[in-house]
């Protein structure tokens, strides 16, 4: 791991003053668990590291407004996965927190840091020998021809295919979350869904944030489709893993008929991936089990399976009709 240096900072604009004026090199750093990591792998090598752990506020979140839920970067992930209101109405966001990483981990990371998370390409971590577009932009894709049974089936490029590895995201995008940045130029919001971006021809690029904009908080419009929902993860092993498919999933029913739903993947694509063929066919539906697989298969429409990795078209079908039937369960 190379030198560094490290400031703390006490003021969120001064925060977002020293990462901009620090150049390219800075960078902020909240609970470390990915940055050092990428660090330690020499994926990533900032010469400054801005720490904004000490912000007032940031971490604080409120879950009982009548609008929306409010969630500080700055919180941790285990203490909101606790909070009693999101696991009773809220089950998709808790669950999605609570089956991320490992307890000490989760007490560790942030909500914003989890956002911004990065690939967990073998190739990506690996470095030389091995090509990599994110790594070093026209190098190449060694998983094009690689071992890619965790790659993407859904929103891959020629450039890249890895995968988005985070879960939260997932459910924030199921739900409509929006996320309040700051730089210097200003505050302003971006839907989540927008936040993540494909990788296109820039792999390298992966959100829609600039270097030196903050994010501050996130919102999750308050919805009564919280009460039946799930965050539903299938993985190597039932722990500490990241996600082989998983489905984020909420319904609002009329007895046995779906009368909204929403339906976002993860672990198969290179982003959060919003599943609104899955959504619109499951409208004025009663919710039987071939209903529930109908929406996975449309769920997982036109996704391109590579050398080892086309399990995962089934599995997550699969993946989603389950989610439903648990969501069903609560509705
Ligand atoms: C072994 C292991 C297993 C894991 N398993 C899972 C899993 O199953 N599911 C899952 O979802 N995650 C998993 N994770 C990822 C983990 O959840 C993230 O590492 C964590 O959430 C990152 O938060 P942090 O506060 O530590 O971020 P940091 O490491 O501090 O920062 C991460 C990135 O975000 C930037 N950043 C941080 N905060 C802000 C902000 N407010 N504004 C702008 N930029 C910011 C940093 O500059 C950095 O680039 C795992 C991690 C490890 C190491
Ligand atoms: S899939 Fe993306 S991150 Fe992985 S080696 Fe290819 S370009 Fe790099």
């Amino acid at each position: 791991m190379r030198p560094f240096a490290y400031a703390r900072a006490e003021t969120e604009a001064a925060a977002i003053r020293a990462v901009s004026a620090g150049g390219p090199g800075t960078r902020f750093l909240a609970g470390g668990t990915t940055l050092y990591d990428l660090m330690k792998v020499g994926a990533e090598a900032p010469e400054r590291l801005v720490d904004i752990n000490a912000l007032p506020g940031l971490a604080s979140f409120d879950t009982g407004g009548r609008r929306e839920l409010v969630f500080g970067a700055g919180a941790r992930m285990s203490d909101v996965a606790a909070d009693p209101r999101l696991v009773a109405e809220y089950p998709v966001l808790s669950d999605a927190l609570w089956k991320a990483a490992s307890q000490q981990l989760r007490n560790m990371a942030s909500l914003g840091g989890n956002l911004l998370q990065r690939t967990r390409c073998a190739y990506f971590r690996g470095g030389e020998p091995f090509t990599c577009n994110k790594r070093a932009p026209g190098s190449g894709c060694a998983a094009r021809d690689g071992i890619d049974r965790g790659h993407a089936v859904l929103g891959g490029s020629e450039a890249c295919i890895a995968t988005y590895p985070g879960d939260w995201a997932v459910a924030l995008v199921a739900l409509d979350a929006v996320v309040d940045v700051a730089g210097p130029n200003g505050a302003r919001t971006i839907p989540m869904e927008a936040l993540h971006r494909e990788p296109g021809a820039t792999p390298e690029v992966e959100t829609s944030l600039a270097r030196d904009e903050m994010i501050l908080r996130i919102r999750v419009p308050a919805t009564q489709l919280g009460r039946a929902s799930t965050y539903h993860k299938i993985r190597d092993r039932e722990s500490y893993a990241f996600a082989l498919a998983s489905a984020a999933v909420a319904l609002r029913m009329e007895g046995e008929v779906v009368r909204e739903a929403r339906v976002a993947l993860g672990g198969l694509a290179t982003r959060p991936w919003r599943a609104r063929d899955a959504e619109r066919g499951l409208v004025g539906q009663r919710l039987t089990a071939e209903a529930a697989r109908a929406a996975g298969d449309a769920a997982l429409r036109g996704a391109q399976p590579g050398h080892h990795n086309s399990f995962r078209i089934e599995l997550g079908a699969r993946t989603v009709a389950d989610a439903l039937m648990i969501a069903r369960q609560r509705a």
